[in-house]
Parts: structure tokens; C-alpha cells; sequence
């Protein structure tokens, strides 16, 4: 397809573009997560009936202390507005909730539409603190950006995300979701998911819209927490690794000029984007990647490859092993173009229904 034609996709597209800018007012932040000593070796697995095989490890219900995380059972939940209480709406089997507090058996958790609910803790089992949190962008009706023939970012977010996972905990470094399946998620939710497990760092998986033009490498790009050394390490190790892993397939790339490992801040000086701007309130290291275009004809082709989403996970393992047990610096460090195109929509509450 000519470039013309695509870049008429890729504005038609613009309304549905990726990052979930969202840079409106700023919550309070969340209480500092807590060490919890009780979280030691994985308990036996009989506490959770049909563990994924791609899941962290479990442990039980006894041992619960907050904050944490709760993966709800297979058959789901019901939750309550406050402990005992009659029911106040279902949650699917399978999603994590952050727990803030226990009393009596039941948890005191945040919903993904960020609604404050109580749920027994019997109906779920706590996931052992994991290192890694893996963020797949968009869910539900906040599809994010979409391919020329249809293909959904947040459905190929969730897949490589769901992929990295699997491999991180194959290796013994234990890694989680914020979103398990196809559901809307708010950003705060999504921290909230970070913050209580204690994980030490969170990598946002996202597909692109919008190129400035072809580039003749990928057009692959991170975002940083502005002042967190920590994130722009990330950031750089990621982009090192996506990018040089993508460039194998050599295909007609679309990018940014300045593609690569940068930052973007808002008006008041903050990260622009929502989830790196919380997600630094919070004191979580956090990084936002843009893997590919899913905008682009024959990027959106390699991405519905099952071996390609193969290819992105294990790059991101790679670059999340690397943050963790060396001092690499990261590479493609690129200084920005000012941005004043807002970015997509997305990542609050508003009309946000919870998964039943
Ligand atoms: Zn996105």
C-alpha cells in the first residue's frame, strides 16, 4: 500500500491511537506497598484447582496479609460493599485484584473500574510477590489502536504480555498481569495491581499508530519515567532488545523521527503519560513500549504471527532480565520533538464496566 494511502489510515486512526495519555488531575497516591515476610518459598499447589500453566505460583489463603494481589477462582466472585455484606456484583474468574486490607476473611480490593468492594478471601488464592509486572495496554471497549484489516493492539498486548509472563516464570522470576483477559482496566487499577504486589518493576506493552513516515529500522519506541534512572534503563534495554530482535524480519518499517528510548512530559512538568506518571507516584519503575505499528499493512501482518509475538516476548525478557541481574545501560536514547497532538483517549472510569 503507498505511504499516502497509509498515512490516511494512520490519521483516521489517530482517534484510536495507542497511549492512554490521559493527563488529567492526579489521584492521591497509593499508601507505599509493604514488604511481607510470610511470602516465601511457593506453597503446594492444591490451593489453586487449575493453575495456568503460564501463572505465578499461589499461596494460601492463611498467610494473607496486605496490601497484595488476589487472583479470583476459576468460577468466579461475588462482591460485597462491605465484609459479609450482601451481593454488590460478580468478577470473572482469573482477574487480579489489589487488596488493601483483610478483616474476618474478607479483602478489601479494588476492581479494575477502580470501585472499592470487599471479596472472601476463599474465593481466591494471594500470588506470591512477583518481580515483574507485565501492563498489556487497552481492554475491553478501549481497543487501542487498530491494523488496516482489523487487527486489535490490545489484543496482541495481551498476547505477547501473557507470553512474557509464561517465559519469565518458566525461568523462576516471577512475573503477573494487571489484565488477564478482555476487559477495560483503568490506569490507576493497573498501578494500584503494581503497588500492592511490590513488584520491582512494570513494563506496559503497547502497539503503535500514527508513524511520522517509513524509517528503515523499526520504528519501536519507550517511554521513561522523567526522573527515575531506573525507567530510562529499562526503557533502553527494551528498546535495545525489541528493536534489534524486530529488525531480524526486515520489513517496511513506519516510525517516528525519533524513534526510540525517550520521555514526554505534560503541561505541569509530570510524565505525560498516565500510566508512567502514576505508576512514578507510586514508586513503581515503570516503562511504556510501543513494540511495533500495528498501523502499518505489513507490520500488522508479522503481528498476527504467533511465532512473531514470540519473538517481542522473549525480547522483553531478555531486556527484564538484563535490568535485573546486570548494570547495562540500554541504548537508543533519543532526545524528542515537542509533542503537542494529544494522545488517545482512554484509561479512566468513564463508562467503565467491570468484568462479570
Ligand atoms: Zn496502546
Amino acid at each position: 500500500m503507498p505511504y499516502s494511502r497509509l498515512l490516511a489510515v494512520a490519521v483516521l486512526l489517530a482517534l484510536a491511537a495507542c497511549t492512554a495519555g490521559e493527563p488529567g488531575p492526579s489521584p492521591s497516591p497509593s499508601p507505599p506497598a509493604e514488604p511481607t515476610p510470610s511470602e516465601s518459598p511457593p506453597p503446594s499447589p492444591s490451593v489453586e484447582p487449575s493453575p495456568l500453566p503460564t501463572d505465578i505460583a499461589a499461596e494460601p489463603p492463611g498467610s494473607l496479609s496486605a496490601p497484595g494481589v488476589l487472583r479470583v477462582a476459576p468460577a468466579g466472585t461475588t462482591l460485597a460493599s462491605q465484609p459479609g455484606g450482601s451481593s454488590a456484583g460478580r468478577i470473572r474468574g482469573g482477574v487480579l485484584l489489589p487488596f488493601s486490607r483483610v478483616e474476618n476473611g474478607w479483602a478489601r480490593v479494588t476492581t479494575p473500574c477502580e470501585l472499592t468492594r470487599w471479596m472472601p478471601v476463599d474465593s481466591g488464592s494471594r500470588l506470591v510477590r512477583p518481580a515483574v509486572i507485565l501492563d498489556p495496554g487497552h481492554g475491553g471497549d478501549e481497543v487501542g489502536a487498530v491494523g488496516p484489516t482489523g487487527l486489535q493492539e490490545k489484543e496482541v498486548n495481551l498476547d505477547v504480555a501473557t507470553r512474557a509472563a509464561a517465559i519469565l516464570n518458566s525461568k523462576g522470576v516471577p512475573a503477573m498481569l494487571t489484565r488477564t483477559s478482555d476487559y477495560r482496566a483503568s490506569l490507576q487499577f493497573r498501578v494500584e495491581v503494581a503497588d500492592a504486589s511490590a513488584a520491582e518493576l512494570m513494563v506496559s506493552v503497547h502497539h503503535n499508530a500514527d508513524p511520522d513516515g517509513p524509517l528503515d529500522r523499526p520504528g519501536t519506541e519507550t517511554y521513561y519515567q522523567y526522573r527515575s534512572a531506573g525507567s530510562k534503563r529499562l526503557a533502553g534495554l527494551v528498546y535495545e532488545e525489541v528493536a534489534a530482535e524486530l529488525a531480524k524480519l526486515g520489513v517496511a518499517w513506519v516510525g517516528d523521527t525519533d524513534a526510540g528510548a525517550k520521555w514526554r512530559l505534560n503541561s505541569s512538568g509530570g510524565d505525560y503519560y498516565g500510566i508512567l506518571r502514576r505508576s512514578a507516584e507510586a514508586g513503581v519503575t515503570t516503562t511504556l513500549a510501543e513494540l511495533a505499528f500495528v498501523s502499518n499493512p505489513v507490520e500488522e501482518e508479522i503481528l498476527r504471527r504467533e511465532e512473531v509475538r514470540q519473538m517481542q516476548a522473549a525480547a522483553l525478557v531478555r531486556a527484564i532480565q538484563r535490568y535485573l541481574g546486570s548494570q547495562d545501560p540500554g541504548s537508543g536514547f533519543t532526545t524528542p520533538y515537542p509533542r503537542t497532538a494529544p494522545a488517545g483517549p482512554g484509561g479512566g472510569t468513564q463508562g467503565c464496566v467491570d468484568p462479570a
